[in-house]
């Protein structure tokens, strides 16, 4: 296929919460959320959670100067990789910095820089040198700089998250994450949203077992995502926003419990690539 029609995404970090490193996690692994999409050769980063430091360390080798990061909200397991995220320093980089849940970009630039102040972090914002801060609202669709438009939508989080949309070359990719299922409105914006998507990706942080004793949470179930996905007719979905409690051994049984049901559904792992088109 022609390099310019694809539509791919590369998981830097599949976990929720916490980066959970260590034996009983190599396999899925430990990082907290960082995906790269790449719509044709632009590329749009979602979010900047630990996985985001191996992604910047990736872009220094490349030398690929120009990305924009979206943000699905600010909570520590989604920002956490930005001081260590080594291209946003360089002032070769030009980095936008997106966020649909603030009330402006400086508001957003405001939330980053409680965590890069001391005595939490020695380093400002203002030390990331390829960085311009970027604000719409979620809902709207935006379009970036390299001429890719995203569509977006809101999703049921404390404090506000961004649900992603990518159309490219005939194929659909969708970002769900972080989102709780069960507000009406929200449900039926979120599946027409996703409708017909090649590829979703479904903050599925628990089980249907456990979701009870977790209500109000913001997270949802792999069960109501395989059921969401069957709604709105997506081809396959991919189990994400792992609880750090997981182990390998559990990731393979969902994996399986999954597949029981969606023979295309998968649960993401650490370095994973999906092409839309396949
Ligand atoms: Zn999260
Ligand atoms: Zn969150």
């Amino acid at each position: 296929m022609d390099p310019a029609d694809r539509l791919t995404i590369r998981f830097w970090g599949v976990r929720g919460s916490l980066p959970a490193p260590g034996p009983s996690t190599v396999r899925y692994g430990g990082e907290t959320t960082c995906l790269e999409v790449m719509v044709g050769g632009e590329r749009v980063i979602v979010d900047c959670g630990s996985g985001a430091r191996w992604l910047g360390l990736e872009l220094m080798k490349q030398g690929a100067l120009g990305a924009d990061l979206l943000f699905t909200h600010s909570h520590m397991d989604h920002i956490c990789g930005l001081p260590f995220f080594v291209p946003a320093y360089d002032p070769n980089y030009d980095i936008r910095l997106w966020a649909g849940h603030v009330a402006s970009a400086g508001a957003h630039q405001d939330i980053l820089e409680r965590l890069m102040s001391p005595p939490i972090f020695p380093v400002p914002t203002a030390a990331l040198k390829a960085c311009r801060f970027r604000s719409f609202h979620a809902g709207e669709s935006i379009d970036l700089p390299g001429g890719v438009r995203v569509d977006t939508v809101r999703l049921n989080h404390p404090g506000g998250a961004t649900g992603y949309r990518f159309d490219h070359a005939g194929r659909r990719l969708c970002i769900i994450t972080d989102h709780e299922h069960g507000d009406g409105d929200i449900d039926a914006a979120v599946a027409a949203f996703v409708a017909g998507a090649d590829i979703m990706v479904y903050d599925a942080m628990y089980n249907a077992a456990e979701y009870p004793n977790r209500i109000g949470w913001g997270h949802s179930t792999w069960q109501e995502g395989l059921a969401l996905a069957a709604r709105a007719g997506v081809r396959r979905t991919a189990i994400f926003h792992h609880d750090p409690i997981r182990t390998d051994d559990d990731l393979d049984r969902l994996d399986g419990d999954v597949k029981a049901i969606d023979p295309r559904a998968l649960v993401a792992h650490e370095g994973l690539v999906l092409d839309a088109a396949d």
